[in-house]
């Protein structure tokens, strides 16, 4: 492909391999787009990191053609005669991501009144990245809310491209939304919309084919990683055809596709009981699952008898502790599970979640660890192999230009980057490098304010003392 406004570097181009990984030559195209605000000083700042952690790991062997594309006030700056509304993503910067696979950007602006919602939510969904993962880990000596911070290590698989949040929805006292309503009242015989002539409506798709690819990579990441547990997240109880629809086909997929390497919670339960009292009968074993069974019909019952025998099936190969070994899927109710995270994080690794509750679970873990200055993120579309890196905050426009906000958020998710192409050396190098600087007490102003005898260093004083700090 030619571009107009984009100047292609020297270098190679990722790949998807026909056996589903990245082929990564040593010195691929990465493009970039610098972003909006405190983008500019954060991306000045990170990618000296980068270039750095780079050619320390792999003594000049490997190097990465960094190329700019754009996105953002800058090219709605530089273009919008030509372009208009077009020019804050331009069709060549989604071509760039589309030919070069995978890329990284600082925060945008979100125009308002143009015709563009979002430009990070238009990237996701021209580039299908189903995937929004964000792991969440803490480094030693980040001021944190929370008394045990260190007890957290999680990632979130979040939904990109389903739920509510993907805007299906009409505001009440438009011809759209009186025609949806008349649609559900007449036509679908709903009578429980509390107040019928004021209510807008939003409607929620989750899907088989979405949920189970969402579900198939946090499992797939989870074993490559040698995680122990995958929770499927989900408000169930509730929302049964929806959420959870997700959570069982989550389990099914899990059984279909990775079954001798996985083993469900309650099979576990059952499969551990039985290997401590052999003579278990299924009846008993049944009634140690569910201890609500004596009170149960005659056919939920059967049902739990028959959950049971199916679980035992699985002796031979999961049974006598074997299935200690394998990774776990397990579900929890969304509420639960924002209480739990807090008062029993060790107890959570690798976290399934539909797109809202993920948005606010990724949120919520972020100020457990030290907070948004140091979250980072990646959209990805694993089949194809479309990979983009991201700060999880906004612009602060505020900071811009005043060399002084935290680049750590981009950096870590650089580090993201490095681990998906495979450079792992490199990646480490740069986490080690975050531990010891956060350690020496060095940081920028975000932490400084809450840390007793911290150093205050500038956005690019903290890119140095991170370089200084790779040995
Ligand atoms: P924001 O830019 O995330 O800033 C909110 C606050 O977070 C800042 O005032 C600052 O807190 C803290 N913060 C942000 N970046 C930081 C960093 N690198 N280091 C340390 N602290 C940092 O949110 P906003 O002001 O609501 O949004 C501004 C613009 O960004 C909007 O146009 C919004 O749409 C856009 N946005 C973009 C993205 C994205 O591109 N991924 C995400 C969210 C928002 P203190 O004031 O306490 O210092």
């Amino acid at each position: 492909m030619s571009y107009t406004y984009v100047t292609v570097p020297a270098g190679g181009k990722i790949a998807m391999g026909s056996d589903g990984k990245l082929n990564v030559p040593d010195n691929p195209i990465i493009p970039y787009i610098e972003g909006d605000g405190t983008g500019v000083d954060i991306w000045k700042a990170s990618v000296r990191v980068f270039d750095a952690a780079v050619e320390k790991a792999y003594g000049g062997k490997k190097k990465i053609s960094w190329m700019e594309v754009y996105a953002g006030e800058k090219p709605f700056n530089m273009f919008r005669q030509e372009m208009g509304d077009k020019a804050w993503l331009p069709d060549e910067t989604v071509a760039a991501f589309k030919e070069f696979l995978v890329g990284i950007k600082g925060p945008l602006t979100t125009p308002i009144g143009g015709g563009i919602r979002s430009l990070n939510v238009a990237l996701r969904q021209l580039l299908d990245l189903y995937v929004c993962l964000r792991p969440v880990r803490y480094f030693q000596g980040v001021p944190s809310p929370v008394k045990k911070p260190e007890d957290v290590d999680m990632v979130i698989f979040r939904e990109n491209c389903e739920d509510i949040y993907v805007g299906i929805e009409w505001m009440n006292g438009t011809p759209d939304c009186e025609r949806v309503k008349e649609f559900l009242i007449k036509d679908m015989g709903v009578s429980k919309i509390r107040f019928p002539e004021s209510s807008s409506i939003g409607i929620k798709p989750i899907s088989r084919d979405g949920s189970e690819r969402l579900i198939r990579a946090a499992i797939e990441y989870a074993l490559k990683h040698k995680r122990k547990s995958v929770t499927i997240v989900h408000k169930g109880n509730i929302m049964k055809f929806t959420e959870g629809a997700f959570k069982d086909w989550g389990y099914e997929l899990a059984r279909r596709e990775f079954r001798s390497r996985i083993v469900c919670e309650r099979e576990s339960w059952i499969i551990d009981n039985k290997d401590r009292n052999e003579s278990l009968t299924v009846e008993e074993n049944a009634r140690m699952i569910d201890p609500g069974y004596d009170m149960m019909t005659p056919n939920q019952r059967a049902d739990i008898c028959s959950e049971v025998e199916e679980a035992l099936k699985l002796m031979p190969s999961h049974g006598y502790g074997q299935w200690k070994k394998l990774l776990m899927i397990r579900d929890t109710i969304a509420d639960i599970t924002l209480q739990q995270v807090l008062t029993r994080a060790k107890e959570f690794d690798v976290l399934a979640c539909m797109n809202l509750e993920g948005d606010f679970l990724s949120d919520a873990l972020a100020a457990q660890v030290g907070g948004i200055g140091i979250a980072p993120g990646a959209n990805i579309n694993y089949v194809t192999g479309h990979a983009i890196f991201e700060a999880t905050h906004g612009t602060a426009p505020k900071y811009a230009n005043l060399d002084k906000v935290n680049p750590g958020s981009v950096i870590l998710s650089g580090v993201m980057m490095l681990e998906h192409m495979g450079w792992q050396e490199a990646a480490d190098m740069i986490v080690k490098s975050i531990d010891r600087t956060i350690g020496q007490k060095r940081v920028t102003y975000d932490f400084e304010r809450m840390m007793q005898g911290a150093i205050l260093l500038t956005c690019s004083g903290f890119a140095d003392a991170l370089i200084e700090n790779m040995k």
